[in-house]
């Protein structure tokens, strides 16, 4: 039986509830994590963690079960057909980390659950949120088992249920934003590689943008936009979308498809991070084209900053303006993520061919000047939204925190702010 009160009750265990859960256990307050699913999902979406990523798991001992089992790759191309337009390296990012962690999420998700298991916690699988109310001291989540329907009391509940969250749209917090046209597929496939498995290369072409990520087993993650893709895509398919985006002059050769899914992506940013006792965080704040790999990273680094918010309020008993904080660093970062995403997927896809021209033109020439390329190479890592991670010290309000930020980027070269800010 499930307890029926907690401290905190985190609903549910993709990578963000996982994290946030181990930094609870790892700081010692009471909490509960539950997920609606019998078992963990085992979809390889997010295939990257990046710099800002691993430095804030660190928080968690997290990141050498994750090298172990991921792949460092040292460079990030923008091509079109054969040529590289724009090569972005990591070797001289001001982090410890200075590379790619290229590891399917699915890896992710059993590393944090490996985990949170360790520290003594668990995760109550087969546990839906079915609504919530606020209440005085907390809130009241009426939840469905196996077995029967109940109710959990918490004093914060965290809403970590992906983008269809129950808990947002229990506080009535709204989700404005738009669904893309396109949709998305998304194979984990066996192939013959001209380019090899050196790097991470995103193809633009007027068909719509692909990614291909070598995988740490040998295989290839392949993401692209496709207008009217089939549900199941098959090694056919991925052949001709490669064939028609990928290297012209070598040819690849698509041998076996490991697990391949078609997404519709949405661009949408929860109105409030928080209300009362309700907190948001991951997919159910914030969700957007995966085009520069941000998604998951963004939740994660939202996780690591709640967890430690939390500690603050209900072991170190902080005033719970703490949490106001984090809503208040953690809301413009996603807002950045957002604009970027949704550039680099506009600029990918250009249709015309005099404006593919031109913005082949501009990305030759932006690949000779070092400072652009640092700035987008920052804004990848997640290293220019640093400060959207620290919680303030006691006294010093997030709101400032979050002015210099903005402050910052603003004293950026124009066309690398504009990727960010737009
Ligand atoms: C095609 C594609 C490619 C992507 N590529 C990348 C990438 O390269 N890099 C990157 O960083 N991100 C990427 N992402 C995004 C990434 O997958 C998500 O951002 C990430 O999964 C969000 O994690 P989360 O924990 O917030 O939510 P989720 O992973 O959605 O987990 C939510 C959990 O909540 C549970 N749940 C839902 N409702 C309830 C309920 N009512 N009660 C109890 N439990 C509930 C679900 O079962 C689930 O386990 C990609 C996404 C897609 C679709």
């Amino acid at each position: 039986m499930l307890p029926t009160q907690t401290d905190v009750l985190i609903v549910g265990a993709g990578p963000t509830g996982l994290a946030l859960a181990a930094a609870l256990r790892k700081g010692g307050v009471n909490h509960l994590l539950v997920d609606a699913l019998e078992e963990g999902r085992n979809t390889s979406r997010a295939a990257v963690v990046h710099a800002h990523t691993l430095e804030m798991l660190q928080g968690i001992d997290v990141v050498d079960p994750l090298a172990a089992r991921g792949t460092a790759l040292p460079c990030f191309t923008v091509r079109d057909r054969d040529e590289a337009l724009l090569q972005l390296g990591f070797e001289d990012l001001p982090s410890p980390f200075r590379h790619l962690l290229i590891v399917p999420q699915s890896t992710t998700e059993a590393v944090l659950e490996n985990r949170l298991v360790e520290l003594g916690g668990r995760v109550h699988r087969g546990v839906a949120a079915l609504g919530a109310t606020a209440e005085a001291g907390g809130a009241a989540v009426r939840v469905r088992t196996a077995r029967d329907e109940q109710t959990v009391h918490a004093r914060y509940v965290v809403g970590a249920d992906g983008m269809h969250s129950v808990i947002r749209d229990s506080a009535g917090i709204g989700f404005r934003g738009e669904a893309y046209g396109d949709s998305f597929v998304l194979a984990d496939v066996r192939m013959e590689w001209p380019i090899g498995a050196k790097e991470v290369s995103l193809f633009f072409s007027p068909a719509g943008l692909v990614v291909v990520a070598p995988l740490p087993d040998g295989s290839f993650r392949v993401v692209a936009t496709l207008d009217d893709a089939p549900e199941q895509p098959g090694v056919e398919d991925i052949q001709r979308l490669l064939d028609a985006r990928g290297p012209a002059a070598q040819a690849c050769r698509v041998t076996g498809i490991a697990w391949a899914s078609r997404f519709r992506v949405h661009h949408r940013l929860a109105d409030r991070y928080r209300a009362g006792p309700f907190l948001l965080m991951g997919d159910a704040a914030h969700v957007h084209s995966p085009a520069g790999g941000q998604g998951m990273n963004t939740g994660l680094v939202d996780a690591m900053v709640l967890g430690e918010a939390l500690v603050r309020v209900v072991r170190d008993q902080a005033p719970d303006s703490v949490l106001d904080d984090y809503a208040q660093l953690r809301r413009p970062a996603a807002r950045q993520v957002l604009a970027l995403a949704s550039r680099l997927t506009r600029i990918a896809t250009v249709r015309s061919i005099a404006a593919r021209r031109m913005r082949n033109v501009a990305l030759r020439l932006l690949n000779r000047a070092p400072a652009f390329k640092r700035n987008l190479t920052l804004a990848l890592s997640g290293l220019s939204r640093r400060r959207c991670s620290q919680l303030p010290q006691a006294g010093r309000p997030a709101r400032l925190a979050a002015l210099e930020q903005r402050h910052a980027i603003h004293r950026r070269p124009a066309f690398a702010a504009q990727l960010e800010t737009r």
